[in-house]
């Protein structure tokens, strides 16, 4: 496949100056060719919810003099419309955190926080499925960024970790300092793994092993590509290691805040 350019010729002022602008048209047809993928997709996850409740509405409707039916209908008319908020709630977080532009506004925050709100908010279904959540390593840790989004990410790995997971088994939350200039948070679940060949696509928006059971348990399968975004964003990097049966091991791994060794900080500040 070659690539084709489009050269175009500008003149410019009054001294016969001629601009000469290539632009990479394989490029752009690239890009064009994901936007109308991704809106494709989009409408045909939003398609199914969407159309569930109409024929749950319908069914109700005509099932008003049967107390139980409308029971039973409107308690699945409430998770498709929990299905439908999470792929909003989701759409809305990837075009906050998916373009190239910076942060807006980075502030210091506090590894400790961000892995106590996102346990807390993930304690429910691991409790549903007595998944013990076990929280460990270094404490007092920091990163600049936006902690909103950090908990949004970490949150992101914890859910997966507990919904591809068996019963009865464990899920290890773990802050280290790798190294003098990065730190890292580890997910590590007990759970069905993934196929090797399978690695490179998951952080890939919509990409799922297996969508039946995605969608099973609730997944808008955008998780993965928001916790790859947001990483970026923090100038940081998301790996995986994962054995199929076995379970797997998520990793942000992002930039310490400068400054951050308490023995090179002042023990008093100069007032
Ligand atoms: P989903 O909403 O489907 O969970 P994600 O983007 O969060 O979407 O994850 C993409 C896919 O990666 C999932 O559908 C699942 O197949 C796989 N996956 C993610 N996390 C795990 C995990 N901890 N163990 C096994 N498979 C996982």
């Amino acid at each position: 496949e070659g690539r084709w350019f489009a050269v175009r010729v500008a003149p410019l002022g009054t001294h016969g100056l001629v601009l000469v602008l290539a632009e990479d048209l394989t490029e752009m047809r690239r890009t064009e060719a994901i936007r109308r993928d991704f809106v494709a997709n989009v409408s045909h996850e939003l398609k199914t919810p969407v159309g569930a409740l109409s024929l749950l509405a319908e069914t109700v409707a005509g099932a008003a003099d049967d107390p139980e039916a409308v029971r039973r209908f409107t308690g699945r008319m409430q998770i498709e419309a929990v299905r439908l908020n999470n792929l909003v709630q989701d759409l809305m977080t990837l075009s906050r955190v998916q373009g190239d532009e910076p942060l807006p506004e980075p502030r210091p925050v506090a590894l400790d926080d961000v892995v106590g709100e996102a346990v807390d908010r993930c304690r429910i279904k691991a409790e549903a499925k007595d998944i013990e959540l076990v929280v460990g390593g270094r404490v007092g840790l920091r990163v600049r960024g936006d902690e909103e989004l950090l908990v949004t990410a970490l949150r992101n790995l914890i859910d997966n970790a507990v919904a591809y997971s068996p019963d009865n088994t464990r899920v290890v939350i773990a802050t280290t300092q790798a190294d003098a200039d990065h730190v890292e948070l580890t997910v590590t679940d007990q759970g069905i793994g993934i196929p090797d060949a399978e690695l490179e696509r998951i952080f890939e928006r919509f990409y799922r092993v297996d969508p039946a059971r995605s969608r099973r348990t609730g997944g808008t399968g955008l998780g993965l590509a928001i916790v790859k975004h947001v990483t970026t964003k923090h100038g940081g990097e998301v790996t995986v290691w994962s054995k199929e049966g076995s379970g797997s091991t998520f990793t942000l791994r992002l930039p310490l805040m400068r400054g951050d060794n308490p023995t090179t900080q002042p023990a008093t500040a100069p007032r």
